[in-house]
């Protein structure tokens, strides 16, 4: 007879995730080290891993916790429209946590309505994890993290993360058999244009274009780094774009629901002439790292973009952007002005 920890599993595998492990909770116990050692090697991300204390302790908001069902799910399969490929990071293009239409949204639910079933009481938080979601799965044996400090399974990096906290002491660990990093390698590090990836394992994350694009990056206008930001827009694949180990790894076979219509208002040209409405209702939801209040933000990153990759035909975007009544797309669009003598 299965056990539950194998019913889970299976369960998972029918519903296409690649991996699912489960781990006893005591096992995420080191995780507030490494956040401790993060901060460490580099003291100006202590700020932002402050953010990510409460998943080194999930018992303060899930008392009866005992063990972490975790899980990866590729979506490497998924054809990119031309429009976004290399503005827009893959992970948000194929964000599966908050979008009802993806096949991947509704697994999610079914493994939860699963566990349900099977008596579990069972917790997560789609959005932002229930616990360190790349240290839960590397106890768990799904894969392992690379020296850019991305999870990786036989899909490469382009897998995503779940995790649930169950109140039943569980444990069924996954096995891999991936190498490790070569040994001279460090194409990632060499490849980060802004020099947030220092070394293996050792990143500042506020200088990274990823939060810069994103939830960061408020200032965009006096960020020096910005001139280094490249074609990025919102988010930044670099240093997973050059990773041998995700060599092959990106199929591009399937078209994600709804992206290939929606990424025809992600040109620079329609962000840049975007109305409030429409950012509030299709694309804010789906790329919610940005408020709903912020379309400011996503102008400022195409002004930034238009400056790194200028043409003529930019030109009336930039001059128009002077008159903005945002100030940040205001400062934005003068200095490139200035600064491009147009
Ligand atoms: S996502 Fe981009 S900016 Fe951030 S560490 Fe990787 S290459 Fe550097
Ligand atoms: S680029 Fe090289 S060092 Fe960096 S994660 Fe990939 S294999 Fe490892």
């Amino acid at each position: 007879m299965e056990t539950i920890e194998q019913l889970i599993q299976k369960k998972a595998y029918e519903l296409g995730y690649e991996k699912c492990g489960i781990i006893p909770l005591s096992m995420i116990d080191g995780y507030k080290e490494k956040l401790d050692e993060r901060i460490k090697k580099v003291p100006e991300s202590e700020q932002f891993y402050k953010g990510q204390q409460r998943l080194a302790n999930p018992l303060a908001d899930y008392p009866w916790a005992k063990s972490v069902v975790v899980m990866a799910v590729p979506y490497g399969k998924y054809k990119v429209p031309e429009q976004v490929k290399g503005h827009i990071a893959k992970a948000y293009l194929f964000d599966i946590r908050l979008d009802e239409n993806a096949e991947e949204y509704k697994h999610n639910r079914e493994i939860e309505k699963y566990m349900s079933e099977l008596g579990l009481k069972v917790a997560t938080n789609q959005k932002f994890g229930v616990v360190g979601m790349r240290w839960a799965a590397l106890q768990a044996g799904l894969g392992i993290v690379r020296r850019n400090n991305f999870f990786y399974t036989k899909s490469g990096s382009w897998v995503h993360l779940e995790a649930w906290l169950t109140d039943r002491e569980m444990e069924l660990k996954e096995t891999n058999d991936l190498p490790q990093c070569p040994k001279s390698c460090g194409k990632c590090i060499a490849a980060c244009p802004t020099k947030s990836l220092s070394d293996s394992y050792t990143m500042s994350p506020t200088a990274c274009v990823s939060f810069l694009t994103t939830f960061g990056g408020r200032d965009l206008p006096n960020q020096p780094l910005s001139k280094t930001f490249g074609s990025c827009i919102y988010g930044c694949d670099i240093c997973q774009d050059v990773c041998p180990m995700n060599k092959g790894k990106w199929q591009e076979n399937e078209d994600f629901p709804g992206l290939e219509e929606l990424a025809l208002s992600l040109t620079p040209e329609e962000i840049m002439d975007m109305d409030e409405e429409f950012y509030r209702n299709k694309i804010q939801p789906k790329f919610f790292y940005v408020s709903p209040d912020d379309l400011w933000k996503w102008k400022v990153n195409v002004l930034n973009f238009m400056r790194n990759n200028y043409k003529d035909s930019y030109r009336p975007y930039i001059i128009q952007a002077c008159q903005n009544e945002n100030g940040k797309i205001v400062e934005m669009a003068t200095s490139i002005k200035k600064d491009l003598k147009i």
